[in-house]
């Protein structure tokens, strides 16, 4: 006998043998028990998960010879035999990808009236049915409707949106679940068993990882390294194939992360990089590596639920000690949201870069709830929290935070402004000031300017923080950018971010300028500016000298504590105000 493909040799042929779909195989036996047969059935899901495995097996289940209708189709009557080798004149298969106009559906719908040959049924199985054109879909739906009773259509779709609502209303739905990577590596440990292939452990989990679910494919990868490997596959091997990250430089990068190590993180990602991995597929990995972490933190027995062997969960836990839920979900939020960009970065190695930088800080930062719960220890141990210096001096400082949600609508220019302090009064220049004193103050005030800017227009934080200050003439202002992201300047043209970032600007040079981009090679160009000067200049909301005694002043203060900026940072949150400033 000649090679047989593995997906095709293991394809499944009774319902006990689907791999992972229990919640669909056990409904149809039930049906079939109970003699509660509907007309006509729907399998949704992505592809290579058992969609038509499972219609073939029903259609079997359906005109089995011995005993049909039957949980356990023989295998062995003529009816099964034809139906599992394609060729039976009761079960006819319709790719709907390549017979998708009305004529074959019309050809369908006259052929349906006639008895089944040889069983009870005719069954029509129809794969890719959103595929079907309008016309075909509505030429069905007229023998959907009133179906003989010998008729049954099983259909399938990866897309069942692009299907007619009137068509899905008709059909039993079932929608199938991409398999969890513990139950495909057991069925890949039961292949290379039965063929005689060693293959390590890590390496078929590498191979499940890969499939994202599709069993198919699973079962295609592993064939695909036989013919690379022969009759030993490792871990290296299936990583060196398909580009993958091996679970321990996972773990390392992990470590790294839950520990503030930036160094290790840019090592490791500059190895990656420089073996040509594939970063994007790792930012993924990642994910699915901290949502592990989160169910091992509040799930009794993880190693049951996440289906890893006993040795991968105990790193989890171990890891899980490092952490809590709230760092966590700071960093899965934010690779979330790194994975929509890396697929339009032009350095996915920066953006890898920048992304595990922020994760490490997010993952390392003290949350609130912490704070309050060292403080509330710090009470229960009757020390004097109450009696602190800010107490003593009997002025009480209230800060509100209002916790943002990550995908919030942009805060409106008009707060924005109302934020940003009027520009300082008590700046010790005449008033013709030169231009190397407004660039002082430019940029002395730019990391503030860039904060506020930013919260107007969801998605231009990346944009703006790459903008440099890089020359002032008059009430001309140059703002540099890197040409390697000129893309991502495309967000700077929303008219509403450039009039926010003018008057922004306004309030902080306290003039009318005009802003011009201009594109810089390499690293961007210092603009030195003589200490004398630098030091003349004050940003009220960017130093020392914010702590002045205007009531402007001593909000901005308050604005800018160390404290405050840290409990902002740990909630992304903003100020929403200040109280008990007069
Ligand atoms: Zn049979």
């Amino acid at each position: 006998m000649g090679y047989e493909a593995l997906a095709r040799k293991w394809r499944p042929k009774q319902f006990g043998d689907v791999v992972g779909q229990e919640h669909v195989t056990r409904t149809l036996c039930n049906a079939i028990r109970n003699g509660r047969l509907h007309h006509a059935y729907l399998f949704v899901g992505p592809r290579g998960i058992g969609k038509t495995s499972i219609a073939r097996i029903f259609a079997k289940a359906l005109c089995c010879e011995n005993g049909g209708p039957t949980e356990t189709p023989c295998d062995r009557c003529s009816s099964c035999l034809e139906i599992a080798a394609g060729n039976s004149l009761d079960v006819i298969e319709i790719d709907g990808a390549s017979n998708n106009n009305v004529e074959q559906v019309r050809e369908l719908r006259d052929t349906v009236k006639f008895a089944p040959v040889r069983g009870a049924f005719k069954i029509y199985l129809i794969d890719e049915v959103h595929m079907l054109s309008a016309g075909a879909f509505n030429a069905l739906l007229k023998t959907l409707e009133e179906p003989p009773s010998h008729v049954k259509f099983i259909f399938a779709t990866t897309e069942p949106e692009k299907v007619l609502p009137t068509i899905i209303s008709r059909c039993q739905r079932f929608d199938l679940r991409r398999i969890p990577v513990g139950q495909i590596v057991d069925r890949l440990t039961q292949i290379v068993e039965s063929d005689q292939v060693r293959a390590e452990p890590d390496a078929l989990l590498a191979v499940a990882r890969g499939a994202e679910g599709g069993l198919r494919d699973a079962e295609s990868a592993l064939d695909q390294l036989i013919a690379f490997t022969g009759n030993t596959i490792t871990e290296a091997d299936v990583l060196a194939v398909f580009g993958l990250v091996s679970r321990e430089t996972i773990e390392r990068l992990v470590d790294g992360i839950l520990e503030g190590d930036i160094r290790v993180l840019l090592r490791i990602t500059g190895d990656l990089d420089d073996a040509g991995k594939d970063l994007q597929r790792l930012l993924v990995e990642l994910i699915g590596y901290f949502r592990n972490l989160l169910v091992c933190l509040h799930v009794e027995n993880p190693g049951k639920e996440l289906a890893l062997p006993a040795e991968q969960v105990s790193v989890l836990e171990g890891q899980v000690g490092k952490s809590n839920t709230g760092r966590l979900l700071r960093v899965v939020t934010m690779l979330s949201d790194a994975e929509d960009r890396m697929r339009y970065a032009l350095s996915r190695r920066v953006l890898l870069e920048t992304v595990l930088i922020r994760c490490a800080r997010a993952a390392t930062v003290v949350t609130l709830e912490e704070i309050l719960e060292k403080i509330q220890a710090l009470r229960e141990d009757g020390g004097g929290v109450g009696r602190g210096p800010v107490a003593a001096r009997g002025v009480r400082q209230e800060v509100d935070f209002r916790s943002r949600a990550v995908a919030s609508a942009p805060s409106s220019v008009a707060r924005e402004l109302e934020e940003a302090p009027a520009a300082p009064a008590a700046l010790p220049l005449g008033v013709a000031e030169s231009d190397l004193h407004m660039m002082a103050r430019l940029q002395a005030c730019w990391p503030e300017v860039v904060k506020r800017v930013s919260k107007i227009a969801v998605g231009s934080a990346a944009a703006l923080m790459d903008l440099v200050p890089l020359e002032v003439e008059g009430d001309h202002v140059v703002l540099g950018y890197p040409l390697e992201f000129r893309e991502r300047m495309e967000v700077l043209r929303h008219t509403r971010l450039q009039s926010g970032l003018h008057q922004i600007l306004r309030r902080y040079l306290d003039r009318d300028v005009v802003v011009r981009l201009q594109g810089f090679d390499g690293p961007a160009p210092a603009v030195e500016v003589p200490a004398a000067i630098a030091e003349s200049v004050v940003c009220e909301n960017t130093g020392a000298g914010a702590h002045a005694s205007s009531s402007r002043n001593s909000r901005a203060a308050w604005y800018q504590d160390p404290h405050v900026q840290a409990v902002l940072e740990a909630f992304n949150g903003e100020v929403a105000d200040i109280r008990g400033v007069s």
